[in-house]
């Protein structure tokens, strides 16, 4: 069944039933989809084609991999100080948002810091492999690492679509902005195709398209949990918001950390000491757009509460959570109206 089909049915609504699939593949984490269709084949046919789409923008964003006929974020590092690269618009997009985001948060998310967070992720690998042997990077090579991160040496040339690190030593990461962006790309191509409901989650990036829909075909809102940072637990989820039309994005602690001496070093780091953040556990962000949140998040875990919430509190139709390193919760002031009791 082609997806054209598929489309007519999801529109339709008219049997529609509710069902899910869970992606490994992309981005190094879990993709969920969860949307309407006439049958399990039917869904899964879409579920495959948001699938694709969200892997196009995997290959594009990967810093790790090349793909062959792919200029990517890995080709523009390996072309440091050497020649501009020639790029999908989709590369110079999501680089045009995170330098605007890099700006407006003084730094606290760069995705030109791709030298430093290499050093805390052979680190960080190499500690998960053999917890015996963990340990920290030298502070000295964070250091010197941290004198390639001006982000001003990311030249764009909007004209021949073309990206040029003119710092040789200078690395992209753009692993704190690329799946949020992607998945609202993502959302809205399907939207545009006719999808009214769909239920996307990558990693820690849910955007969620129009409601869902209950079993006598009433509409009611998308409701999503924020995960509980405290996974030994047995309550997983904090709250849960009214997510319809919107996007929750979280950056936290337990997503990807290792233990150096009984005490865990997690994966975001904080640009003014080089060291992971330590001042939450996680922060959610609940606004329409999952591409605008993410990066967002990263960069509020880089700022002390206050700090945080003034930069919220500036942000139209934007709410955040945060989880405290002690285990209290902040909310913004519009916060409450989208929690679901
Ligand atoms: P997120 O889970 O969305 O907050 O993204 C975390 C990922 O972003 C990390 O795994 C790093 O690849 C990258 N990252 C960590 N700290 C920063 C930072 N201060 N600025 C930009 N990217 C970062
Ligand atoms: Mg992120």
């Amino acid at each position: 069944m082609c997806l054209m089909m598929i489309l007519s049915v999801s529109c339709a609504q008219k049997t529609a039933h509710r069902y899910q699939a869970e992606f490994l593949s992309l981005f190094d984490t879990v993709t969920t989809v969860i949307g309407y269709a006439g049958s399990n084949a039917e869904f899964t046919t879409l579920a495959e084609a948001v699938k694709s789409k969200l892997q196009e923008y995997n290959r594009l964003y990967d810093i790790y991999n090349n793909y062959d006929g792919i200029n990517n974020i890995k080709t523009i590092n390996d072309n440091a100080g050497i020649r501009a690269v020639k790029v999908d618009p989709r590369i110079i997009e999501l680089l045009l948002l995170s330098k605007k985001k890099c700006e407006l948060t003084d730094g606290a998310v760069n995705i030109a810091m791709g030298s430093v967070l290499a050093i805390w992720h052979t680190y960080r690998e190499a500690g998960i492999d053999d917890p015996e042997h963990a340990s920290l990077p030298p502070m000295d090579r964070l250091i010197e690492a941290s004198k390639h991160t001006d982000i001003d040496n990311v030249i764009i040339d909007l004209e021949r679509s073309a990206v040029f690190l003119s710092d040789p030593k200078m690395r992209l990461d753009v692993g704190a902005v690329a799946k949020g962006y992607a998945a609202e790309q993502t959302a809205l191509y399907f939207e545009g195709k006719g999808v009214r409901r769909l239920l996307l989650s990558v990693g820690g990036n849910v955007r969620a398209v129009g409601h869902k829909l209950e079993q006598n075909n009433h509409e009611v809102p998308w409701v999503v949990g924020i995960q509980n940072p405290d996974k030994l637990s047995r309550q997983t989820e904090l709250l849960s918001v009214n997510c319809s039309g919107r996007a929750l994005v979280t950056s936290g602690v337990y997503e990807r950390y290792y233990t150096v001496g009984g005490k865990q070093y997690h994966h975001i780091i904080n640009p003014q000491t080089l060291m992971p953040a330590d001042y939450y556990k996680s922060v959610s962000i609940l606004c329409p757009d999952s591409g605008f949140a993410d990066g967002f998040t990263t960069a509020i875990f880089n700022m002390p509460l206050e700090k945080g919430r003034a930069f919220i509190e500036a942000l139209k139709d934007t709410e955040a959570l945060w989880v405290l390193s002690d285990g209290t919760i902040a909310k913004s002031s519009g916060f409450d109206a989208y929690v679901v009791k």
